[in-house]
């Protein structure tokens, strides 16, 4: 025997340019330093003990074996039901609603249903990290283009706007997919009427499909709406509706979501979704289930964030960090460019390594939303915390 035989198998990495993601890599950091963690989006409040109890009511009831591949009915029932009474739109429970592992896997598996090596696939920047990932999975090529941000007389950012000429642009007759969200992590951005309308006339008489990222839709202030694709009859037939019950019922760590779409990109969605995840767990499916038609929750959620948002700002306004406009999430974005330090010259993401380790509070680099590093001087907070939490790192934040 030779000893070679002993080394490991060396082989190419599908994902060479990815590492470990940056919400973990914020979240692991601020445990080592105990820093307050503003970084990764979840809530560090508890979510309803009658949430709680529908779920161990429905394991002392037995329900712990496999659901149905695609999701117990009365869930996918109550799902229907609410995008109904919210969007008008009618998704047939049993063949147009899938219940995923959370937003993440809904949307990776879309994209593995849709998506063949060397298509195109649209997203526009700054975008969630798991996008570029999931496509270059699926052996898709990754067409990225810029959300416009719009500055006001004094320089500052005052709101965001789609890349209409860019994205009509990059469509041919290789795009199989676009990728969009909204409420938009992490500028916070929400489309409108408009901006649906737009993409609807940009996509007509073609074959592209539309994968939409909606799991802040009850994260929208200021008396706004969220505007979903299902609002939306022609964009309706051509998506994949992404949402997610973590974010909505302060539950992220439960991994549960859904999938809308229509019959036939559902079918396809399901043939990949069976070999994934194959099922997700029953007795959170069931108390979600026994939760979903008490519609005071979301309809209160706006409020509630709101609240903690104006307390974040309002403290922030106190500094030199330059806030960017909040329409929508949980996830307020500041400029640090202008803060009379040294660090004010550091990338973003050794600026959130700075502020983790040496002033106590942990944040996220927008720039880990880009593919090629993209400079501007901006971080995001998560204002998805108890008042006393942000607080805490306001009176760190404010001695910058
Ligand atoms: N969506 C959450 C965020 O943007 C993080 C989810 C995750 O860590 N995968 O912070």
């Amino acid at each position: 025997m030779s000893q070679t035989q002993d080394l490991p198998p060396s082989f190419p990495s599908r994902l060479p340019n990815v590492g470990t993601t940056i919400f973990t890599v914020m979240s692991a950091l601020a445990t080592e330093h105990q820093a307050i963690n503003l970084g990764q989006g979840f809530p560090d409040f508890p979510c309803d003990r009658k949430l709680i109890e529908s779920v161990n009511e429905a394991m002392l009831a037995d329900h712990n074996q496999y659901p149905p591949m695609i999701g117990i009915p009365k869930l996918r029932q109550e799902i229907s039901q609410k995008i109904q009474k919210l969007y008008g739109h009618h998704y047939d429970a049993d063949s147009e609603i899938t219940i995923t592992a959370g937003g993440t896997q809904g949307i990776l598996t879309a994209v593995l249903a849709c998506v063949s090596p060397g298509d195109e696939v649209i997203i526009i920047e700054p975008a969630y990290d798991s996008y570029r990932p999931s496509i270059e999975l699926a052996g898709g090529i990754v067409k990225a283009v810029s959300l416009q941000a719009v500055r006001d007389e004094n320089g500052q950012v005052s709101s965001y706007e789609i890349p209409w000429d860019a994205l009509a642009s990059s469509i041919n007759f290789k795009t199989r997919l676009i990728m969009i969200n909204s409420p938009h992590n992490p500028t916070g951005m929400v489309w409108n009427v408009a901006d649906l309308d737009r993409l609807a006339l940009l996509v007509k008489d073609t074959d592209v499909l539309i994968i939409s990222d909606e799991v802040y839709e009850h994260m929208v202030y200021d008396g706004a709406q969220h505007h979903s694709v299902a609002s939306h009859p022609a964009l309706a037939t051509r998506s994949f509706l992404i949402s997610s019950f973590g974010k909505t019922y302060h539950v992220t760590g439960w991994k549960v979501g859904y999938v809308a779409a229509p019959a036939e990109l559902s079918r396809e969605f399901r043939k990949v979704h069976q070999f994934n995840v194959f099922t997700v767990n029953t007795p959170m499916q069931y108390g979600l289930a026994s939760y979903l038609s008490d519609a005071s929750h979301y309809l209160n959620l706006p409020q509630f964030y709101q609240a903690k948002r104006d307390f974040f700002r309002a403290g922030l306004e106190a500094t030199r960090f330059k806030l960017l406009p909040t329409p929508g999430t949980y996830f307020q974005c500041a400029d640090y460019s202008r803060l009379n330090i040294p660090q004010a010259k550091l990338s973003e993401a050794d600026f959130c390594q700075w502020l983790t380790k040496e002033i106590g509070v942990a944040a996220i680099p927008v720039s880990a939303f880009y593919e090629r590093p993209t400079e501007s001087g901006v971080i995001r907070f998560c204002f998805a915390k108890q008042e006393q939490t942000l607080a805490n790192a306001l009176e760190r934040l404010q001695k910058l």
